[in-house]
């Protein structure tokens, strides 16, 4: 054995977990369900997984081990497999949308909850699994929330949990605070295993600079990285992790840090001698791996490493090392704005239970100081106690569709750890037959079972199957795929530069047509992949290059799920007579008919859905300076600041939505949900 495995096995044998190994594992074997909750960093998600496939639990199926978030589902399966002395992709892989490094040999698999949650679809019974773990259900994700309810409905019933399956299948729901009671309560009192946690004390201090009017999030990033600074060169050694809400803003503050850091005098001000320089490392979901393994390395002596992250690193993944904490008091969350009447990713205050899940990350091997930039008046009057669950505050559009093609027909009462607002799934059952995927008796559709076989918003689905359906999918299967990965523009930021991009990005616009900007995203997909050398095109044009090639993977995989449905018998097939332009935006209006909106005065559009917002278009699309008549337009999303932005817009004619936009008023929603209700 070499040395670095018998350290890493050292390492391992002293996380609190492992004096439990065996209990535990008896534990998972006693019961259908068990509850395990331990301190974040404890052991939970490497070790377990390992316990039980040591204990020959994998001989009857896989091990199957949830995570909301991808970045973690793929880091930790990292971990484990070097743990356990394997290639990524044999024993131990992971699965995530549009991403699957798993093989026939895989007995230990890290997946998001949306993949299971698919798998689920395909088979009830998950019948290749012998043991399936839901982690950090603490989050209280969207789909960890419906798996529970799911599982829950499935295993509770005898007569269901062996039909289909040879042995009984387990599950184990972990959680890294303290709802344990309420989750044992909800599978009906199953036993709970708590690991005991070592912590350490740590203390917090609140600042100045965000007060309770501060709404408008964005001094913060210049006090984060003064803070940062002001750790550096006054506090003794010990890394410190900053927490920020997301990419751009975690790339500012990495930009900020780095001019100042070599400005820093350490004549002066510098307590702890061994502290020479400062190691500066980003951490958000869509960076590339390699650069992400990084983070779990020691800096080299002297120097102090600072990870700036987003949540993901207040409980999916532990850093080791971390003494200090810098809590900028946000984050992003995906919310349903009803200003809008849509779902809107918000930079928003964290709660309390938040504040101090993020403190914690600083006392894991000694004591620690949490040093919040924001007011103690800013804590008491802008933070709520606790974060809402995803399955109060978003779109259920998706998750109604998944459970109604799974035989669940009364969405509304479906066993739920927290029930979401009645309005929410009536909502969602009306967008569904607004896109033809249920009737009106809250049935699924033919079209609605080839729907939920897409991992995309139903409204791009729909499109995506209409310009099937008229055998021109080679239009929007790149516009799907682009849309699912990152924003393949690159934005510079320093002024120059973002001259230049922006000329780039027009001129890219401009080969297109220059007047809409679906179009443009298909002509980029298209020059790119034409294109000899593809990485250089991209550096040429100020184009993501890395998120560019997602997106030539996921247009394969979408086409393989499309080519796989069309195979079948009753796949729709329709004709068109008329120019190519004019198909490929009529086949988005079928998708996008619910985001239509008409000029109202000047440069502002009000929507068609109902609510009738003031909207503007965006300063990134090709339409925002646009002089022609433009009346009407569709488009995909919206950013809220000070006001209501429109992203990614495509002008259509009236005649086109025409006849789709009653849909949007001609039915009641209760009268979907009638089903549900006799
Ligand atoms: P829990 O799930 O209970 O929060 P984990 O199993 O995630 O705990 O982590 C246990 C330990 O493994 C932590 O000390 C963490 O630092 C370490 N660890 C986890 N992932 C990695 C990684 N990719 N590289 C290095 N160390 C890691
Ligand atoms: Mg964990």
């Amino acid at each position: 054995k070499s040395t670095r495995w018998d350290s890493k096995e050292n390492e391992s044998k002293q996380l609190p977990i492992y004096r439990h190994k065996a209990k535990l594992v008896q534990a998972v074997k006693d019961s259908t369900f068990l509850v395990v909750t331990g301190e974040t960093g404890s052991g939970k998600t490497t070790q377990l997984p390992q316990y039980l496939h040591e204990a020959g639990i994998c001989k009857n199926g896989k091990i199957g081990i949830t995570q909301p978030r991808r970045v973690a589902a793929i880091t930790v399966a990292q971990r484990v497999a070097q743990e356990m002395q394997c290639t990524l992709g044999r024993e131990v892989g992971y699965q995530v949308r549009f991403d699957d490094c798993t093989s026939q040999d895989t007995v230990v698999k890290y997946m998001t909850d949306g993949c299971l949650l698919r798998e689920v679809l395909a088979d009830p019974v998950l019948s290749q699994y012998s043991v399936v773990i839901l982690d950090e259900v603490h989050e209280r994700s969207l789909s960890t929330d419906i798996l529970l309810g799911l599982l829950k409905k499935v295993l509770m019933d005898p007569a269901n949990a062996t039909k289909g399956r040879s042995f009984p299948l387990k599950v184990v729901v972990m959680s890294a605070t303290l709802e344990a009671d309420k989750l044992s309560a909800f599978l009906s009192n199953c036993p709970v295993f708590a690991i005991p946690g070592r912590t350490f004390p740590v203390t917090c201090t609140f600042g100045t600079a965000v007060g309770p009017k501060d709404t408008e999030s964005t001094g913060y990033v210049k006090e984060v990285v003064k803070m940062a600074l002001d750790v550096h060169t006054s506090e003794m050694a010990g890394d410190i992790l900053v927490f920020l809400t997301g990419q751009s803003e975690i790339e500012r503050a990495c930009d900020l840090l780095y001019e100042k850091a070599e400005t820093i005098d350490y004549r002066y001000d510098v307590q702890d001698q061994t502290v020479e320089g400062l190691l500066i490392l980003p951490l958000y979901g869509s960076m590339p791996t390699d650069q992400q393994r990084q983070i779990f390395q020691p800096p080299p002596s002297g120097i102090r490493k600072c990870v700036v992250a987003t949540n993901i690193a207040a409980t999916s993944l532990t850093i080791s090392g971390i003494k200090y904490i810098i809590d900028s008091g946000f984050v992003k969350q995906l919310n349903h704005n009803s200003r809008v009447g849509m779902d809107i990713l918000e930079v928003v205050p964290i709660s309390k239970s938040e504040a101090q899940q993020r403190a914690g990350r600083a006392g894991r091997t000694s004591a620690g100081k949490c040093f919040r930039i924001y007011t103690k008046e800013f804590w008491e009057k802008s933070m709520p106690e606790y974060t809402v669950p995803e399955i109060q505050r978003t779109s259920l559009t998706a998750v109604v569709l998944t459970l109604k093609c799974l035989g669940v027909h009364d969405v509304i009462r479906f066993p739920y750890l927290d029930c979401p607002e009645e309005r929410f799934i009536l909502g969602a059952l009306k967008q569904l037959y607004q896109f033809d995927a249920i009737d009106r008796r809250g049935k699924v559709t033919r079209l609605g079972e080839l729907m939920v076989e897409f991992p995309l918003h139903p409204g791009l689905t729909r499109a995506l199957l209409k310009a099937a359906s008229l055998g021109c999918e080679d239009l929007l299967l790149p516009v799907a795929a682009m849309l699912s990965v990152e924003n393949i523009f690159i934005r510079p930021g320093h002024p120059e530069k973002q001259k230049e991009a922006d000329k780039k990005h027009r001129a890219l616009a401009a080969k297109s047509g220059g007047t809409n900007d679906f179009a443009t995203l298909l002509s980029v997909f298209q020059l790119c992949k034409s294109s000899d050398r593809p990485s250089a095109w991209c550096k040429d044009h100020w184009i993501h290059w890395r998120a560019l090639k997602s997106a030539f993977s996921v247009e394969i995989q979408l086409k393989d799920i499309l080519h796989r449905l069309q195979q079948k018998r009753d796949f729709p097939v329709e004709k068109f007579d008329g120019n190519k332009s004019e198909l490929f935006r009529r086949c988005l209006c079928t998708g996008y008919f619910t985001n239509v909106a008409r000029r109202s005065v000047g440069k502002v559009f009000c929507t068609m859905d109902g609510n009738g917002s003031m909207v503007h278009i965006h300063p990134s699309s090709s339409l925002f300076d646009e002089e022609v008549e433009l009346n009407w337009i569709i488009f995909h999303d919206v950013l809220v600041t000070s006001r209501v932005y429109i992203r990614t817009v495509c002008p259509i004619r009236y005649d086109w939505v025409k006849d789709l936009l009653p849909k949007l008023h001609e039915v009641d929603a209760y009268e979907l949900s009638s089903v549900a209700r006799q």
